[in-house]
């Protein structure tokens, strides 16, 4: 299960300090040590964990905690928020717009989970928002994508607007929005075309795509999987296309957790979503607060 080993290292490292009676500098010097390398371990950012290390440091010994009833027990709480801080501090929710039609293009790189990821947002919108959703195939580059993305729709009753593999991705958003609004729609998601590298290629069709649709969202897939990879990837689609989200993929794995912690406070961008299977249904909307529990037991 992802997580699991920076979850056991770090409860491991609460019980150390919880289980002392009174709380000395050299105990915490002692559990922050541990924090610290299970982090690392986890591939959480280097950065990232310097900062928690020291934010955590601070708000401990403060005169407040150390003159508590039970410091130790106010510690594990410091520690707690300040994952839930890295994580994000409140839910983060599409932005819908107040009237007519709402756009999201979904970017990422191939095989990050991206049309699948269309359709279960499209799913998600649908049943749990109300909204009239319209996909969009532009993804004509990988082979199958187009068909994939139809059969993902017939599966979750939602309709697929594509032009076929030889209309360019440009040319169908355009038609597909006409199509959308005659058809008095919600929302409108855009599957766009991944490549195993970001390359200029991608960027400029994807580019040319958000000056067309001026979309409301620009989600990101990131693989759970990849790590400290997710950082790098985000920094580079944020600094191109100005992302607003992130959907973390594949948390079903035995991802180490990395990604997800340092994503948030390096691009400042909200994960959204997570995905945790192959299905359809195997998606939720990200509560920084509930994986916060998670990760620390
Ligand atoms: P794209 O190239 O980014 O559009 O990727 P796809 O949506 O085609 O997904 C690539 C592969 O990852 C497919 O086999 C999906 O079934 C699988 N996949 C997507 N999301 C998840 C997930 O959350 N967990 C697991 N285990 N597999 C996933």
């Amino acid at each position: 299960m992802a997580f699991e080993s920076l979850s056991d290292r770090l409860s491991k490292a609460m019980r150390k300090i919880s289980g002392q009676g009174k709380l000395t500098e050299k105990n915490m010097n002692d559990m922050l040590k541990e924090v610290r390398m299970s982090l690392l371990e986890a591939d959480v950012n280097y950065d990232v964990v310097k900062n928690f290390v020291a934010d955590v440091k601070e708000k401990a010994l403060g005169q407040e905690v150390m003159e508590s009833l039970n410091p130790s027990q106010m510690v594990v709480k410091i520690v707690h928020d300040e994952v839930q801080t890295l994580l994000g501090e409140e839910d983060a929710q599409i932005h819908f717009k107040k009237q007519g039609m709402t756009t999201i293009m979904m970017v990422g790189l191939q095989g990050t989970g991206k049309t699948t990821a269309s359709a279960k947002i499209a799913k998600y919108c649908k049943e749990k928002l109300k909204k009239r959703v319209l996909l969009v195939a532009c993804d004509v580059v990988r082979p199958a994508a187009i068909e994939q993305l139809q059969t993902l729709g017939k599966e979750i009753d939602v309709e697929v607007f594509s032009l076929g593999a030889n209309v360019n991705a440009v040319q169908t958003a355009r038609q597909a929005l006409d199509y959308a609004n005659d058809r008095q729609k919600d929302l409108v998601i855009f599957d766009t075309a991944g490549r195993l590298h970001i390359d200029e290629a991608l960027m400029q069709e994807l580019s040319d795509m958000k000056a067309l649709v001026q979309p409301d969202e620009i989600l990101l897939t990131v693989d759970a999987m990849t790590g400290q990879d997710i950082v790098t990837v985000a920094k580079d689609f944020n600094e191109q296309l100005s992302i607003t989200g992130l959907v973390v993929t594949k948390l079903d794995g035995d991802a180490r957790g990395g990604g997800l912690l340092s994503v948030r406070s390096i691009t400042q961008v909200p994960v959204l979503f997570v995905s945790n299977g192959e299905k359809v249904d195997d998606l939720e909307a990200f509560h920084p607060d509930r994986m916060a529990d998670r990760i620390l037991g």
